[in-house]
């Protein structure tokens, strides 16, 4: 008897816990939206960073611990992209749940080929993406690849709810592989066309699109423009005779500007994270966003 009663406590413990939301923390808004996008009404999904700020520089909050400590699952870039603020914040944590290699921690680069891996690391310089570029979910197909690895995770930790997840990452695959004929076709007119950006976030949406987007206001990953950088920067738009200069929300968007009467280009609005520009609180809202914003630019 007390057996039985033992048993059916441990049922109700059981079925209790699998109805509970699982409580996903992302570091980043495009990870978040990737979480929502696959975990639906199971996950209750809190992103760390603002969609407006710069993800390498990001400020720590308190709340960000507390969040870390209660986390199901952790998602973040695994390309060093937070590096400088993420680590302090897993320390102080301390959840084991979320560590590397555990089933609550994913790491979105991984199953990813990073771009312009460099061959020595050269952070000591300031550059900050010594591992190679982290900012890789800007390329939809890349996004599929993050959005089945979240979904894969989600399905081990609460398997009851692995049909739903399944079914919501076929959803957004689906959505993608729709949009991807409508963007490509959209930015094929402009194939092999040189763009310039503030910040070297662009080599996989360049890559994906048949863009170039190798010449940055930046000297260097993280460095800001200086005046002979941008002078070097205006000779060599005026030579290419480039249309369009990328900025994103928190860069110095008059500096762009101040090229841009210098040259003849645009300054043309991009973000990485949906949120980031207005109507965009999805991930194939922001594409759309993106490829209109340029096309409108480089026409
Ligand atoms: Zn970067």
């Amino acid at each position: 008897m007390k057996r039985i009663f033992v048993l059916a406590v441990l049922c109700i413990g059981a079925a209790l816990t699998a109805h509970a939301k699982l409580k996903i923390v992302a570091t980043l808004p495009d990870l978040g939206s990737l979480a929502r996008e696959v975990g639906g009404d199971k996950v209750d999904v809190t992103v760390l960073a603002k969609p407006t700020e710069d993800s390498h520089f990001v400020d720590a909050r308190p709340s960000f611990v507390v969040q870390l400590r209660d986390a199901d699952v952790l998602i973040d870039g695994g390309a060093e992209l937070e590096i400088g603020w993420l680590p302090p914040l897993l320390q102080n944590a301390r959840n084991p749940k979320i560590e590397v290699g555990k089933p609550g921690r994913v790491q979105a680069s991984q199953g990813v080929r990073l771009m312009n891996v460099p061959t020595n690391a050269t952070r000591a310089a300031g550059d900050v993406h010594a591992l190679g570029n982290p900012h890789f979910v800007v390329d939809p197909i890349i996004a599929k690849t993050v959005a089945l690895h979240i979904a894969q995770t989600f399905s081990a930790i609460d398997a009851p709810n692995a049909a739903a997840y399944d079914a919501n990452y076929k959803k957004f695959e689906a959505a993608i592989n729709a949009k991807l004929q409508e963007w490509g076709t959209a930015m094929l007119p402009f194939k092999g066309q040189n763009v310039v950006a503030y910040h070297d976030s662009w080599v996989y949406f360049a890559h994906r699109f048949g863009l170039n987007i190798d010449t940055f206001l930046e000297p260097k990953p993280g460095i800001p423009p200086s005046p002979s950088h941008l002078a070097e920067v205006i000779e060599k738009m005026k030579a290419q005779k480039i249309k369009a200069i990328i900025v994103e929300p928190f860069h110095d968007r008059k500096i762009a500007e101040k090229v841009a009467t210098s040259t003849g280009a645009k300054v043309v609005d991009f973000a990485q994270y949906p949120g980031g520009l207005p109507n965009t609180d999805s991930y194939v809202k922001l594409i759309d966003r993106l490829v209109a914003n340029l096309t409108a630019a480089l026409k």
